[in-house]
């Protein structure tokens, strides 16, 4: 277990180019993300192992960030492996300073906005995407939270109609985690016309009747990277799943509910707007669902770990010839 002191609270980051002090990276007022939120993000584990950091399940995370700066006309500012470069070389930084321990589990934040431009709302011709790149602990959901389950809130989907954009303007999910915070629950549960959108940074599952559901894919929610993988996940554990639209009054009559995040995992929602969820404890299909992602993750971290023994073997009989 690192030490929280030990973690770095200047951690070094990337800005267009330059590798600097948290602290002393800085954009114009002009940047239309702060300007107008006009810009994409996206948030991914780096899981801490022996055989070294593992990101995990990268490739959909690239792919949803190429999907989100396409939906919004921003040029991908590089290719998946210039962007693996490039988080390898902000965690490289971070360790190389002592900022970030070998055992500590990370997140890696990449942001994308249009750039800098006079202000005027449509698209500025001939300007530099801004490209920011932070890589911080992730200190993941405490066994508890797990064995307990969280306290959820409920409240009407008030957000654009774009959901699926990963989208810096998050005022949305703002006033949802507040709402969340000011009524001591952990996530605010969202519905729109009385059916089940998502949280306010997490997507919803429901289980009934040993049926694990969740909303279809579509412009209503956010494609969560977990999404596809507890989709997996489901087969492997001989879980039905079903993408449906779910009503309010299902949620409510549901026997698990379950959130998903990069940051959560997945979490057992145990009490919604005050009421139990089925019996109030935490239930077999988020313990099977729970106990399948660790396994994925050690999966990856062993595909990662031959892939670069692969690597190194090569290299060194290229040397030996
Ligand atoms: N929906 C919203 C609104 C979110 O902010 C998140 C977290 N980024 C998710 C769903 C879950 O996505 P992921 O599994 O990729 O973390």
């Amino acid at each position: 277990m690192t030490d929280v002191c030990a973690v770095s609270l200047d951690p070094i980051v990337y800005l267009n180019g330059e590798l600097v002090p948290l602290s002393e990276a800085r954009v114009p007022v002009l940047d239309r993300g702060f300007i107008f939120g006009d810009g994409i993000y996206e948030v991914a584990p780096l899981y801490a192992r022996e055989s070294g950091r593992t990101a995990f399940r990268f490739p959909q995370h690239l792919a949803r960030l190429a999907r989100s700066v396409g939906k919004i006309g921003i040029a991908n500012p590089f290719d998946d492996a210039g962007w693996r470069e490039l988080i390898d070389r902000v965690v490289a930084a971070n360790e190389a300073d002592g900022g970030l321990p070998a055992d500590q589990d990370a997140i890696a934040y990449i942001q994308v906005t249009r750039g800098v431009a006079k202000r005027g709302h449509a698209f500025p011709a001939g300007i530099r995407p801004t490209v920011f790149v932070m890589v911080t602990p992730l200190h993941l959901p405490d066994a508890a939270q797990r064995a307990q389950g969280v306290r959820c809130v409920s409240a009407e989907d008030r957000r654009w109609l774009n959901c699926d954009i990963k989208s810096v303007s998050l005022l949305g999910n703002v006033l949802m985690a507040q709402f969340a915070a000011e009524n001591d629950a952990f996530e605010t549960i969202q519905f729109r016309d009385g059916m089940l959108t998502e949280g306010s940074s997490s997507n919803v599952w429901m289980v009934k009747d040993g049926v694990l559901s969740a909303p279809p894919r579509s412009h209503k929610i956010l494609e969560g990277i977990r999404y596809g993988l507890i989709e997996e996940l489901t087969a492997g554990c001989g879980i039905r799943f079903e993408a449906r639209e779910i009503s309010e009054a299902e949620l409510r009559a549901a026997d698990e509910i379950i959130v998903s995040s990069a940051t959560k995992e997945v979490l057992p929602v145990t009490l919604l707007d005050g009421q139990p969820v089925g019996d109030g404890k935490p239930g077999a299909v988020f313990a099977a669902l729970y106990a399948a992602y660790q396994r994925a993750k050690d999966k990856e971290a062993q595909v990662a770990q031959h892939a670069q023994q692969g690597v190194e073997n090569e290299s060194r009989e290229r040397l030996t010839v």
